[in-house]
């Protein structure tokens, strides 16, 4: 039942995601800070979910003493502080929040569009020593400009609407067919996007295929006097390229939210960094912002992702749907009726390889099977199922066959 359900909640993790778990009945365990190793692995023996965010490094070793745990919450981003592989493999599914902060990201990027335009990262630098530098000339309203957007997902699209709204045109490059918001229209490669914007903002993913997207042969297709930001990935752009464009007078500024080799931590010097040997020349240049990595930095971010990863662990926890697991197959089956009499929901967490569904229908034989779904990745497959003419007696019968099964990673039954 779900009082007995133990979740540990670790990081300081919002307000927002208490509250819905807490709603749920389940007992909470709540730290402000990570923990130890040592006293990590004492805590994890006990727990059936674990919240955690990116300072808490759930290695094979911790998660090898998780005897009782069927899910973590990233309550993040990123998730490669979780072994996620090793925890697919014990039957864990593994949540995050990745689209949470899309709205903020967008917001920052119309702010740093006017900024651009305006040179009023230029002009702000300036007074702060002293220097009243009134200028017009190469300062511009965004209204009537062509706003060119890289990659038209969550960002993108919000991002597009922001635009519009503005009174700019929009113009996006998708490597998918994607269906336009407002009036704004997909062009059909990156090069006519370039020829075209004003205004270039990259929002695709971290890729191969992404990586350097923008380089010296891009600049060369931009408008003369155009602007880029990146509030992406590091990796996207050339960053000595970037330079040489703006030296050039090819762009007249940039924004870049992301860099190539981020420090881990606050309080770090960027510049003083080998592996960023441009790092210092960028700062010499007029009209460029540099923002570290802050363009989801929001409280309103903070408490979507406390919804988002917490929901996505009661759905889990409760009902055993694996939708936007990041390690796992993703299956769901609709909502059990509450009036439903009799019946069991089988969650059933296999390796992936012949014979396991002959060999659990033959199990369910005597019952009827109103609904079942099955999924795999890599290794491992995760089997839902609706039975219905189960008595009590029947329960304990049902999930000891299933659990002697040689391939069974894990087993849950609710009802
Ligand atoms: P998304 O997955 O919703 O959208 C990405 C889009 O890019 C998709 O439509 C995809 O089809 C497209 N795409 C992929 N490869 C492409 C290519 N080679 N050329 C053109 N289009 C391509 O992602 P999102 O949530 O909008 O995030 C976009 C980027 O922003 C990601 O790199 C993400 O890591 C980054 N991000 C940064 C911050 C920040 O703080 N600065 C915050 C959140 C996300």
């Amino acid at each position: 039942s779900t009082g007995d359900f133990k979740i540990l909640l670790l990081e300081n993790v919002n307000q927002t995601a208490i509250d819905i778990l807490s709603k749920q009945g389940y007992q909470i365990e709540f730290h402000k800070t990570s923990l130890g190793e040592a006293e990590l692995i004492e805590k994890i023996k006990d727990v059936h979910a674990i919240g955690i965010r990116s300072k808490t490094k759930l290695t094979e070793k911790i998660l090898s003493h998780a005897a009782n745990l069927v899910s973590i919450g990233c309550f993040c981003i990123g998730t490669n502080q979780v072994d996620l592989e090793y925890a697919a493999k014990k039957g864990i599914a593994v949540f995050n929040s990745p689209f949470s902060n899309s709205r903020s990201v967008a917001e920052l990027v119309i702010a740093e569009i006017i900024t651009l335009a305006r040179q009023l990262g230029d002009r702000s630098i300036e007074l702060h020593s002293g220097t009243w530098n009134k200028v017009s000339a190469k300062c511009w309203e965004i209204r009537g400009k062509t706003l060119g957007i890289v990659g038209y997902g969550h960002i993108g699209a919000q991002l597009s609407v922001l635009a519009e709204a503005m009174g700019m045109n929009v113009i996006y490059y998708d490597v998918q067919m994607i269906m336009s918001m407002g009036t704004a229209k997909q062009v059909g490669s990156l090069k006519e996007l370039l020829n075209n914007a004003d205004f270039v903002t990259l929002h695709v993913p971290e890729l191969p295929e992404t990586k350097g997207m923008i380089s010296t042969a891009q600049f060369n297709e931009m408008k003369q006097g155009s602007y880029l930001i990146n509030a992406s990935r590091g990796t996207v752009v050339d960053i000595p390229a970037l330079i040489e464009a703006r030296k050039s007078g090819r762009v007249a500024g940039f924004a870049l939210d992301v860099f190539p080799n981020e420090p881990a931590k606050n309080g770090v010097d960027l510049f003083n960094n080998d592996l960023n040997a441009w790092a210092s020349e960028l700062t010499s240049l007029g009209n460029v912002i540099l923002s570290p990595h802050i363009g989801g930095s929001t409280e309103e971010a903070q408490s979507a992702i406390g919804v988002e990863v917490g929901s996505a662990l009661v759905k889990y926890i409760n009902e055993g749907s694996s939708i936007g697991s990041v390690n796992f197959p993703e299956v769901d089956l609709r909502t059990l009726s509450q009036d439903q009499v009799n019946h069991v929901r089988v969650l059933y967490i296999h390796q992936n390889v012949p014979g396991v569904l002959r060999t659990v229908n033959e199990i369910f034989a005597e019952h009827n099977i109103d609904k079942q779904f099955s999924d795999s990745e890599g290794d491992i497959a995760y089997l839902m199922a609706d039975i219905s003419d189960v008595y009590e007696s029947d329960i304990k019968k049902l999930y000891e066959q299933l659990e002697q099964t040689p391939f069974k990673i894990r087993t849950r039954l609710l009802y």
